[in-house]
């Protein structure tokens, strides 16, 4: 079954056909969004044909993937997502809330929601026969792609800063990764894979920049409706999610999933996405909230400014959510 239509541009919103060496829109280098099939999937499939599927991993979540089954059957790359929930009754209390949980992403294989991004890139460079992988990465995004990449029999080339944290370069070894210290910061490690990638064909999983990252991403926003909102209790009631902002992508991703969930008709209203990050480290919230106040020429400025994190600024508005409380 073709579950993908092409790619549509943040930006100009032009659709493009699917093609192996697209990343981003030719036009303005806009980030590109995976546009499923949604009439089709909707004929093939009900809720319930996926929420019974048995497989306890983001895997049961196929049929709503532009990728097909990568196999790896019996190795880490079977395990990523489906990671539990908490409902911590000291916090929900101390809170007052009715309802309170925590998703722990820490379970992923190799320990970080990163493993989501990566196990979809991988399965799309296991359809296009692409054997190299490569990506920039301060830490957990590399060691998401050198582990799961060492499961599947696949090649990871990472770009790190030289001061990318010790022991994250070690993990990244100890998976057989090809690590590259880059004497610069996250952003020439960026730019030299992309160029590696132009250079020698290898497949680039930069987040921000492969539209497949966000598709891994969104299926924690399945789980999230999976195993929140199709329960009983909240069934009627609007969640909100909490997310923490990272790179920009997370929360355009988890927007992402939730808005395919949209579209199938299996879902009723998107939760509101609110994105935390530390004071001591606030740009993007910064950015959102001058926004906020100020007329829309500006925002369209502010958006340019932060370049990829548009997907992400516009995932909390049109959720109606924020990143101060
Ligand atoms: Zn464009």
């Amino acid at each position: 079954m073709n579950k993908f239509l092409g790619y549509q541009c943040s930006i100009c919103n032009e659709e493009f056909p699917f093609s192996n060496d697209l990343y981003t829109c030719p036009k303005d280098n806009g980030n590109l969004d995976v546009v499923l099939d949604t009439a089709t999937i909707r004929r093939k499939y009900e809720i319930s044909d996926i929420i019974s599927r048995r497989e306890e991993s983001l895997w049961r979540y196929l049929p709503l993937l532009p990728i097909n089954d990568p196999g790896g059957e019996g190795t880490p790359i079977r395990t990523v997502g489906f990671t539990p929930l908490y409902t911590p009754v000291i916090i929900k209390n101390a809170l007052g809330l009715r309802d309170f949980w925590i998703k722990d992403e820490g379970r992923n294989p190799t320990g970080s929601f990163k493993d989501r991004a990566s196990a979809i890139v991988i399965a799309r460079a296991i359809e296009i026969n692409a054997e190299i992988i490569v990506t920039a990465s301060t830490g957990n995004a590399g060691a998401a792609l050198a582990g799961l990449c060492a499961a599947v029999g696949r090649n990871a080339v990472i770009f790190a800063p030289k001061t990318a944290p010790p022991a994250k370069i070690a993990q990244l070894l100890v998976y057989g990764a090809k690590v590259i210290l880059v004497d610069g910061n996250y952003d020439s490690a960026f730019d030299l894979t992309i160029a590696a990638s132009k250079e020698f064909g290898w497949y680039c999983r930069n987040t921000g920049y492969n539209p497949f990252t966000a598709e891994g991403k969104k299926t924690a926003a399945f789980e999230i409706w999976e195993q929140v909102i199709q329960g009983e209790s909240v069934n009627q009631k609007p969640i909100s999610v909490f997310v923490s902002v990272g790179d920009g992508n997370i929360i355009s991703g988890i927007h992402k999933g939730f808005k395919d969930l949209l579209a199938l008709g299996w879902l009723e209203h998107i939760p509101r996405i609110f994105g935390v990050q530390s004071e001591g480290s606030a740009a993007i919230a910064n950015a959102f909230m001058n926004s906020l106040a100020t007329h829309r020429g500006k925002l369209k400025k502010v958006m340019q400014m932060i370049g990829s994190r548009i997907f992400l600024i516009r995932s909390l508005r049109k959720t109606n959510g924020t990143t101060r409380f």
